[in-house]
């Protein structure tokens, strides 16, 4: 597989036709997974909190403390969607919250420790960058300490939740008080140098131009090629209702599903250093979910039971484990249900 530079992908983002595009993604694809098989995780989102200073624009889930509806699970409540995830047969939780402005690491090393201690068998795939690098601030301990404390307490892997963009022009209007570019790159290289695999995602549909993009993408092709520390790419469009950007810039609608495909098709051929490229079902729905297949990815992510965050904004799709495997049987793939390290379970 010849590697593709940014200018090339850039043209390719731009001028190539999309089924022209999808066509190319597809080969890649195949030459990465020529077994055909299209794999998907038993999961469940639990999002602990949803309390949170950050303020990003594109955010309609984060709550302020003691504003209605604010809250924080308690260790009971998470235990019993622990176990609701157990009964049908799940593996994984993503854990994820809003970024806590008092909690320190003490209190997330007895949560994830609880966990782990009574759930072994599950595997906890939790915190974004931006929940490590405030654990770390107000705790006054470094990054590499904290992602030590928890990966001892039994922390697993990391999500790549608040990559955005990847472009600090982009990131200043739609995220101010988020971590720069170069310090989510940073908190991703530490954990994968302390032997944590993390997942890289890209949030499209805002206010990026297709140069943002590629410097996104490069972005993580320059560390995954470094480190080889990410599992997989997720991309999936900004969903504005009910968010403050919205409210700013009234005419930002949903990307349309021909720019989502053409993105995906586009990272499938750049990021040839990734072996796994994630359909967002979720954001884009179940039928181009599937098609998302034939245009590079080889994944269908998660039976995400119990989604919060882009529901807050207005997508409330929705799949159970018969709905999966049926989705990728009809687009003429082999199903298989893996773990969270991309180890196939069971071939259905
Ligand atoms: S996206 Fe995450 S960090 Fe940003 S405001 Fe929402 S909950 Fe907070």
């Amino acid at each position: 597989m010849k590697r593709i530079n940014d200018n090339e992908i850039l043209k390719e983002i731009e001028n190539t036709p999309l089924k022209e595009l999808g066509r190319k993604a597809y080969e890649v694809k195949n030459e990465l997974h020529s077994d055909k098989i299209a794999t998907f995780v038993i999961d469940r989102n639990i999002n602990y909190t949803n309390i949170c200073w950050v303020d990003c624009k594109f955010c309609a889930f984060k709550r302020r403390i003691n504003e209605e509806n604010s809250y924080i699970l308690s260790f009971e409540e998470i235990d019993s969607k622990i176990d609701e995830l157990i009964a049908i047969g799940g593996t994984q939780i993503l854990f994820q919250g809003g970024v806590h402005p008092t909690l320190k690491l003490e209190w997330y090393e007895k949560l994830v420790s609880h966990i782990h201690t009574k759930y072994p068998n599950i595997t906890i795939h939790g915190f974004s960058a931006i929940e490590i690098d405030y654990i770390a601030k107000i705790s006054k301990l470094s990054v590499k300490e904290t992602l030590e404390a928890l990966k001892n307490a039994g922390l697993s892997s990391i999500p790549g939740a608040g990559a955005e963009i990847l472009s600090d022009r982009v990131r200043d209007i739609i995220a101010p008080k988020k971590l720069d570019s170069s310090e989510w790159i940073e908190i991703h290289r530490t954990a994968h140098y302390l032997d944590m695999k993390t997942t890289a995602t890209m949030m499209f549909g805002s206010i990026e131009n297709n140069s943002d993009i590629v410097e996104h993408f490069k972005r993580i092709r320059d560390l995954q090629d470094e480190t080889n520390g990410f599992r997989a790419f997720i991309l999936w469009s900004f969903q504005p209702d009910n968010t403050p950007l919205k409210r700013e810039i009234p005419h930002l609608q949903k990307a349309s599903s021909n720019r989502y495909l053409r993105l995906l098709s586009a990272s499938r051929i750049y990021l040839d250093n990734f072996k796994n490229i994630q359909s967002s079902w979720v954001t884009q729905g179940k039928f181009i979910g599937q098609l998302a297949l034939n245009f590079g990815a080889n994944d269908l992510g998660s039976t995400m039971m119990e989604e919060n965050v882009v529901a807050s904004a207005g997508a409330t799709n929705s799949m159970n484990t018969q709905e999966l495997i049926k989705v990728i049987r009809d687009a003429g793939e082999i199903p298989a249900i893996r773990d969270t390290a991309y180890n196939i379970l069971k071939i259905c």
